[in-house]
């Protein structure tokens, strides 16, 4: 087994980057998610065309929609652009691709302006790395009308594998990141990720995940998305060739999903953004991930999908 890939590698590996344009969000849409106390609450979701995020995670492909360099002004462009075109909600993501407190991907100078036009949100939703859980994050904050919620990557406790992601963080520095945003009255979100490289059986992977969701809400996280890994940024492919690393399955997905629901620490999500890649059975995929969204929406463990495939 490979002991992991440093940045070099994993950056020499990437096939080209999309064309993104600097002014402009690479997407915008308007979705539901549960309210922390019943109900459904609308939110508006900005995905941004920022810098490139410093640290290269092995499984990471949100670099494809980025820049190499910041371009000053630019992401309040594009926060306009976005609100010119959605509808009204009560809640804000702004997903930057990266990290939102990362200053030489959003400057501080620019807070002021974006919580300017975040003015009618009662909540405010951005993604940061827990290394970058500093005082940046309260500056913005205070500049804010509404709650700031951070979503961050914990990825996965397994000892012997999270350092091999290249992210630079333990699970303890998630947990002291969430301990210190809590206490700031900031609410965390996490990712954990289901089949990271380097983990292959199946059953192991998704105990694993469910022991990092229970760590994430342990660390006083309030939401939880589990993120399939998927192939596609380059080295994942080499490590899949190399047998270090197997795509889940959507029956995996489901088993994790459920399993965490029943627990119900908090609100738990299976990210169903471009599943494609994990459809075996073209009868019942569309159906299982009609399923996974209402579970998402509602969360509440539905009746399964039953198919002649036997669902894998
Ligand atoms: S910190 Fe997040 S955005 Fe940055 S490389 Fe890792 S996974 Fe990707
Ligand atoms: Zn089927």
């Amino acid at each position: 087994m490979h002991d992991g890939y440093n940045g070099h590698t994993i950056t020499a590996l990437r096939p080209a980057k999309n064309r993104v344009d600097p002014y402009i969000p690479y997407h915008f849409l308007h979705e539901q998610e549960p309210g922390l106390s019943g109900g459904f609450e609308t939110v508006n979701t900005v995905f941004l065309t920022g810098r490139e995020c410093a640290f290269k995670c092995l499984m990471c492909d949100l670099w494809k929609n980025t820049l190499d360099e910041a371009v000053p002004g630019a992401i309040l462009k594009q926060v306009d652009y976005a609100l010119e075109r959605l509808p009204p909600a009560k809640h804000i993501k702004l997903y930057n691709n990266g990290n939102f407190f990362d200053t030489k991907a959003i400057s501080p100078g620019e807070y002021s302006a974006i919580a300017d036009r975040l003015r009618g949100y009662k909540k405010v939703i951005v993604e940061n790395h827990p290394k970058l859980s500093n005082r940046h994050c309260l500056e913005f904050k205070a500049l804010l009308a509404g709650r700031l919620e951070i979503a961050m990557g914990l990825e996965t406790i397994h000892p012997e594998i999270l350092p091999r992601l290249n992210k630079q963080l333990t699970a303890e520095d998630f947990r002291k990141a969430t301990i210190y945003l809590n206490s700031h009255n900031i609410d965390v979100r996490a990712f954990v990720l289901l089949n990271p490289p380097f983990l292959t059986n199946e059953r192991e992977s998704i105990a694993w995940t469910i022991r990092s969701l229970k760590f994430a809400f342990e660390s006083g996280a309030v939401r939880c998305s589990v993120i399939p890994v998927r192939p596609g940024n380059g080295v994942m492919d080499m490590l899949l060739k190399a047998h270090d690393y197997v795509p889940p399955t959507l029956g995996m997905l489901e088993e994790v999903f459920d399993k965490a629901l029943s627990l119900k620490l908090g609100q738990v999500f299976a990210d169903t953004w471009d599943l494609r890649f994990l459809s075996k059975c073209s009868l019942c995929f569309d159906q299982r991930v009609k399923r996974l969204e209402e579970m998402n929406l509602t969360q509440q463990i539905k009746p399964p999908i039953q198919c002649t495939c036997g669902n894998d």
